[in-house]
Parts: structure tokens; sequence; C-alpha cells
């Protein structure tokens, strides 16, 4: 195992997490409210989260709490003020706000998966495309894919009649199923769920912490939102609380 010295003035990782996945220390961000006369929303201060193989840590806390700004942070959409948050990718540590864009863009091809609440999609594309194209990414052969997609959509319940369908007019629950299918197709070694079953009906729900089940045992850390407290006491381990910044 290899520790990154990316830059100068960046601390390495602590010999202790070397077993680790993800290791975020010390993460703050504000917001900086420009249309209104740039007052600053500080949201996270001195977060710190490590994730281990097999395990699923739940964000909790209250709304606006700042959650979705964490989970965001660790997929790098946002960018935070100080802290460090290091990936272990392909045997090396890297650390996420240090990246150049192409070397993002690797970490989250081979090793960091994100289910967002929403799905992007594009006017055309059928569903099975869009649902297999992160497993062609990583580089699985198109049949390939497409027939891990297919094995997903039946387990999701998802009608058949709509594979060949562009998401666009599908319903939240359909594209959700979309959505969980794309990203638990691949074999990433860490997922990130913001809030995967909250357009589901219970059967779906059950796939779906099924499907996160059979992660863990394949090694696999995930940090997860989930509003469903059924869903969040059934599939993980701890918790990491928020609280409302004052
Ligand atoms: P949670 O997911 O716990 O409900 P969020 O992370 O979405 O909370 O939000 C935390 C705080 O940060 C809230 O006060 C919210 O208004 C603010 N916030 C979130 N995203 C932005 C943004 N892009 N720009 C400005 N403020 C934001
Ligand atoms: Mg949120």
């Amino acid at each position: 195992m290899s520790y990154s010295t990316l830059s100068a003035g960046s601390s390495v990782l602590p010999l202790q997490q070397a077993d680790a996945l993800l290791v975020a220390e010390n993460l703050d961000k504000s917001f900086v409210l420009h249309p209104q006369g740039g007052v600053r929303l500080p949201v996270l201060k001195g977060v710190s989260l490590t994730i281990q193989p097999g395990e699923c840590v739940a964000l909790q806390g209250p709304s606006g709490s700042g959650k979705s700004t964490f989970m965001r942070s660790l997929y790098a959409n946002y960018r935070i003020d100080s802290g460090h948050i290091w990936v272990k990718h392909q045997g090396h540590w890297v650390d996420l706000p240090q990246l150049e864009p192409h070397q993002l863009m690797a970490v989250r091809q081979y090793t960091l998966g994100y289910v967002s609440q929403f799905l992007r999609v594009i006017p055309r594309v059928p569903a099975i495309e869009v649902a297999a194209e992160p497993l062609m990414d990583f580089g699985v052969e198109p049949e390939i894919a497409k027939e891990k997609i297919r094995q997903l959509f039946t387990q999701l319940n998802l009608p058949e009649r709509l594979w060949q369908l562009s998401p666009t007019t599908f319903s939240g629950g359909e594209k959700q199923r979309v959505n969980i299918a794309r990203a638990f197709a691949v074999d990433y070694p860490i997922l990130l769920l913001d809030e995967p079953t909250s357009a589901l009906d219970a059967a779906n729900r059950e796939v779906v912490m099924q499907l996160i089940a059979a992660h863990k045992v394949k090694g696999c850390g995930m940090v997860g939102i989930f509003h469903d407290d059924e869903v969040r006491e059934r599939v993980c381990d701890r918790s990491l609380c928020f609280e409302e910044f004052n």
C-alpha cells in the first residue's frame, strides 16, 4: 500500500486507517450566498468519517443539518474549504479535493459510485442503456452489461415494456429503480446512497435492502441517507449524526 503525498503541505493518511476504504478528515464547508450580500453559511465543521469494507454508515440528523452537503462533498461535487477525503483507489490512497479532473473521473469510474436522488435522463436513450452505461465504462462488454441490467430490472420489478423506452416519462419510482440498477450493477468498492428508497413501494424497498446486504458481503463500504427508519435500522451498522449549525 502506498500513500499519496500529492502536494507540498498535504498531510498523509494516518497509519491506523490503512485497512479502510475512505477516510474523511475534518471537513469544513461553508456556502457563500453571493446574491445575498456574500453572507457565509457554515454547514460542516470538523466532520470526520472512516468507512471500512463491508459496512454501511447512516448519515442522520434534522433537515438542513448538512447530510446532503457532506455526501456531495464526499463525491467531490462540492468543493470543501478544508480537510481531506482519502479514497483507496486501485491500491493507492488519493485525496479527492487535490485531484485533477481526469483523476477524479477515474475514481468515479472504478472506485466511488453514487446513487443520486434523481436520475439525469437524456431523451431518446433507452432505460436499459442508461442503466448499463457505468458498467460498460467499468470495462464490461455491452452484451454482458445489458444482461446484468435485465436481471436487476427484473429483480426490481421494472416492467419489461419500459426497458427500451427513455426514462424521461417514467414515474419517480421507475426512475429511481433505473438509478439503483445503474449503480448496483457495478462492484464499486465504495457506494454513496442519497435516499435510494424514497420513491419506492414496500416490495421494491425490500429488494434494495437485499442489494445493499449483498454488496456488504462482497466488501463494499457504503454511506447512506435513509429517511425510512426501518430501512436504516436494517441495513446500517452505525450512524454519523449531524446537528444544525448555530
Ligand atoms: P440536509 O441534507 O441535512 O437536509 P443540506 O446539506 O441539504 O441538509 O443543507 C444544509 C444547509 O446548507 C441548509 O441550510 C441549506 O440551505 C444549505 N445549502 C445546501 N446546499 C446549498 C447550496 N448549494 N447553496 C447554498 N446553501 C446551501
Ligand atoms: Mg438532504
